[in-house]
């Protein structure tokens, strides 16, 4: 699947920062992860920290699949509002979830300080905006439901907001919480760690089929080799039809472009992050090297020829945006990009094991907050293998809605 288009502005800014070898010999491991981008790294570096033997592979090179087209804005909000997420699963399952996300970002922090910074990574606020005054009372649910169960937010009216920013909406809601990261840099700083702490990992390596082992499974490569593990971990990204038969998301085509470097950007309230309630949204974050990110309006397609096609519309679209709400600030496009991305009905993920497929965990970070839900997925995979349960994994599971909430076992 052709999974990103256009220049993503990571790779260009990074260029390669590391290469694997192919695999070229058979091999055996405890647990075979199958994916190197930020889900496929986060498991990997969790894994090997645990002291597991692993062995990770990636068809391309490592981490430029959908991870280098990321814009990579942290948030604990899922794409569902918690106040609807309430209704769609109930309020303790949705605030678990929140709480989950939330958690996420902390561990990233520590991440980056273990992993020695460098990463692009900072400590932010998100600021959401009601694109329409029709949009205030849901807006103001959401506040106060977060408010009650401990989130740290707070209603900006019109007034608060025209104090400190351009930005036109009639309110908004200020998270306290959140974060943005170079998501390239932050991948392979992972493996790097991983490799160290004795993972194995293998680029340009593509695995073709799985067949049943005596005590796991084996992967066949397309060049013949075998990989026997007791466990894969699926983290695939958006290409995982080969791993599930049902159909689980909706494909979406995302757009992105970053400005030139600027000294200020006036009208942006304090570098934080900026999107709002309409679907699809527009988003903004800065960048370490003083520019600023617009990604957004979304089409729903997961045809890469039509996703590619609107690329210079959907830019126009963004630019146009960007100067209604900072009609002030400077806006150049110098990369432009756009990327295939799934969303899930509730907003959530899929984590953990999965009924009909044995011996596998899957690490499917869906929907626009992707980052984050990786992390969780990381977490909630190392304690399956190691501990063989997981008390978050029922949050994510495949099979939630259908019936009752229990703890998961990997295969
Ligand atoms: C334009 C855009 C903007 C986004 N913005 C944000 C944001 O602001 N915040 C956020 O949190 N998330 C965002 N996301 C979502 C986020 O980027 C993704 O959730 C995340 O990058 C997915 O990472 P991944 O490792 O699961 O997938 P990928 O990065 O695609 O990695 C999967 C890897 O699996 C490999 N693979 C697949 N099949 C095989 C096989 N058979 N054999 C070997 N290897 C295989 C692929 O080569 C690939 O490298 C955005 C996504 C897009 C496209």
């Amino acid at each position: 699947m052709d999974l990103v288009s256009g220049t993503p502005f990571w790779l260009r800014r990074n260029g390669l920062i590391a290469d694997y070898p192919a695999l070229e010999t058979s091999v055996d491991c405890h647990v075979a992860v199958l994916g190197a981008g930020i889900s496929g790294a986060l498991v990997t570096w969790h894994l090997a920290a645990a002291g597991l033997d692993v062995v990770t592979l990636d068809k391309r090179d490592v981490v430029t699949g959908s991870t280098s087209a990321s814009t990579s804005l942290l948030q604990y909000e899922v794409d569902t509002p918690l106040h609807r997420l309430a209704e769609l699963v109930g309020e303790t399952h949705a605030v678990r979830s929140y709480r989950a996300c939330h958690g996420a970002l902390e561990k990233i922090a520590r991440l980056d300080r273990l992993l020695g910074g460098g990463l692009g990574f900072q400590r932010t606020e998100s600021l959401q905006g009601a694109s329409r005054a029709s949009h205030l009372p849901a807006l103001r649910r959401e506040v106060d439901l977060r408010r009650r169960h401990g989130f740290d937010v707070e209603w900006w009216s019109r007034a608060r907001l025209a104090r400190v920013s351009t930005l036109p909406f009639p309110a908004a809601l200020l998270a306290r919480d959140a974060a943005q990261i170079d998501p390239h840099r932050f991948a392979h700083a992972l493996l790097r760690d991983a490799a160290r702490r004795g993972a194995r990992i293998f680029d340009r390596t593509r695995v073709i089929r799985r067949t049943p082992a005596r005590h796991g499974l084996t992967l066949h490569t397309e060049h013949g080799q075998r990989i026997r593990a007791r466990h894969l971990v699926v983290a695939t990204g958006y290409e995982t039809a080969p791993y599930l038969a049902e159909r689980l998301t909706e494909l979406v085509a995302a757009y992105a472009f970053v400005t030139e470097p600027h000294a200020a950007f006036p009208g942006w309230p304090g570098g934080r992050l900026i999107w709002e309630t309409a679907r699809p949204y527009v988003y903004l974050r800065r960048t370490d090297d003083g520019r600023a990110i617009i990604g957004g309006y979304d089409e729903p397609t997961g045809d890469p020829r039509r996703r590619d096609a609107l690329l210079g519309r959907k830019t126009g679209a963004l630019v146009r945006r960007f100067g209604q709400l900072l009609p002030q600030a400077p806006c150049e496009v110098a990369y432009r990009w756009c990327g295939t991305f799934a969303e899930t009905p509730d907003g959530l993920p899929y984590i953990g094991a999965h009924p009909r497929v044995p011996h596998t965990c899957f690490a499917l970070g869906y929907g626009g907050n992707g980052i984050t839900f990786s992390v969780v997925a990381a977490e909630i995979i190392r304690d399956l293998i190691c501990e063989g349960r997981s008390r978050d994994a029922e949050l994510f599971r495949f099979d939630r809605g259908r019936s009752p909430a229990g703890n998961q076992r990997a295969g």
